[in-house]
């Protein structure tokens, strides 16, 4: 292709690895620099909720299938149980019939078989992956960026794609806004295999701690807990030290929930942090993808789903517009608006669903049984629907 556009994307995780799919699904000839020598070996799951589904599907029917056969797809009937400490109901959330309403179903998967879809995808549609190199910096100018990597070389490329997560490099250089907040909770998340416990989604709610509870597929679950917690605590713990704390916590709770947590494996821990939005994600030739774009509490799991988003967009804008600083600029105003409003909803979701004093327990619970559901504002996020032709249909 004589002028086939090239972009470097800075990290190899989602955000980075679905924007290396979507472009080089669309004729983009693509680096992926991952400063970690091996790509996705941590972190339990997540869920994809419709739009993140429907946002792989964009970036190709064959990525769709491969999470649909991945994860656990949640089914027409099946509820998420919300529950307080002692496993008593307080509400079924009717979470299987957003296939049929929303037109794409949820799908916990584990972050391991999402990574591995997502590098066989960018992969197979040509993306070259670079492990083991880290980004310093980088430099725009007006017909190339230059990327500059931690072992003193450079790569030029029409494009930068900055996916480097919450503590990006490359925004600290473009934007230069400080460190992001810590939010007032920490997480440890797990997976449990053989629990005994049914193949089920449910939300256990204590004061100051929320256990959320999916199945990914055979017979493992996977959790995260939020632990209401000052800076640091439990991320100075190892994660065995941190599950053995986290057991303890939850003496009192249901014992079901106790071995979940003590039979589990791959403990991650980290605390919870987010940024303000902001209007600016473009500068010159170089873009903000994902985390390093718009960090958000996992309130209401989106982080994932919003870089997969971000990915079906920008290849979408940068597909139909030949000048690629229009492009950027066309993906910066459809982007950060949405975003933001998940940024603020998932800090608000994340205050409510601590429930971290006797007053906000009460106040929590009772929204619970009042709504029926965890999230406040759950359906106009998931229903997010590409509005440009998929990359697919461009690379036609
Ligand atoms: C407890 C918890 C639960 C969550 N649950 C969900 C959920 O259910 N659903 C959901 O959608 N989201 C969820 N999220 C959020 C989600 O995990 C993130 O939003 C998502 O992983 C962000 O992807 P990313 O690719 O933008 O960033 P990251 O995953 O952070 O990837 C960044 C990559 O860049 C690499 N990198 C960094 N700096 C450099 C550099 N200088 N040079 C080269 N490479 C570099 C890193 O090694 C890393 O691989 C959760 C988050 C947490 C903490």
């Amino acid at each position: 292709m004589p002028n086939q556009r090239s972009a470097v994307v800075v990290g190899g995780g989602i955000g980075g690895l679905a924007a290396a799919a979507a472009l080089a699904g669309a004729g983009t000839r693509v680096t992926v620099v991952e400063r970690a020598e091996h790509i996705g070996d941590v972190g339990s799951g997540l869920v994809l909720y419709p739009n993140g589904v429907a946002a792989a599907d964009a970036i190709s029917p064959r990525l769709g299938g491969r999470v649909r056969a991945a994860g656990h797809v949640v089914q027409p009937g099946e509820v998420r149980l919300l529950m307080d400490k002692t496993g008593r109901v307080l509400a079924e959330e009717p979470i299987g019939d957003q296939s049929e309403r929303l037109g794409a179903p949820q799908i916990p998967i584990l972050r391991t078989d999402l990574q591995a879809a997502l590098v066989d995808e960018a992969v197979t549609s040509g993306a070259d992956l670079r492990l083991g190199t880290a980004v310093s910096g980088y430099a725009s100018g007006a017909d190339e960026v230059a990327v500059h990597l931690r072992d003193g070389t450079t790569l030029r490329a029409d494009v930068l794609v900055a996916a480097d997560g919450i503590n990006s490099t490359i925004r600290r250089r473009m934007l230069d806004d400080g460190p992001p907040q810590y939010r007032g909770y920490t997480s440890v998340r797990g997976r449990t295999s053989r629990s005994g416990l049914p193949q089920q989604s449910f939300v256990a709610n204590g004061r100051g701690v929320q256990l959320f509870v999916a199945p990914v597929g055979g017979d493992t679950l996977y959790w995260t807990c939020k632990i209401t917690a000052r800076p640091g605590v439990w991320p100075e713990r190892s994660p065995q030290r941190a599950q053995l704390a986290l057991a303890g916590l939850l003496g009192g709770w249901h014992e079901s929930l106790v071995r979940l947590v003590r039979m589990a494996e791959d403990i991650t821990v980290a605390d919870i942090h987010d940024r303000d939005p902001v209007d600016r994600w473009v500068d010159g030739r170089a873009v903000l993808l994902g985390d390093a774009a718009h960090p958000m509490v996992p309130a209401m799991g989106q982080g994932a789903n919003m870089a997969l988003e971000d990915a079906v967009v920008l290849a979408g804008h940068l597909g139909a517009e030949p000048d690629t600083r229009a492009a950027l600029a066309a993906y910066e105003r459809e982007r950060t608006d949405r975003t933001a409003k998940v940024v603020l909803a998932s800090r608000r979701q994340g205050s409510l669903d601590q429930g971290a004093s006797r007053t906000q327990e009460a106040e929590r619970n009772a929204f619970i049984r009042t709504a029926g559901r965890k999230d406040a504002a759950a359906d106009e996020v998931h229903g997010w629907r590409p509005a440009e032709p998929a990359p697919a249909d461009l690379a036609g």
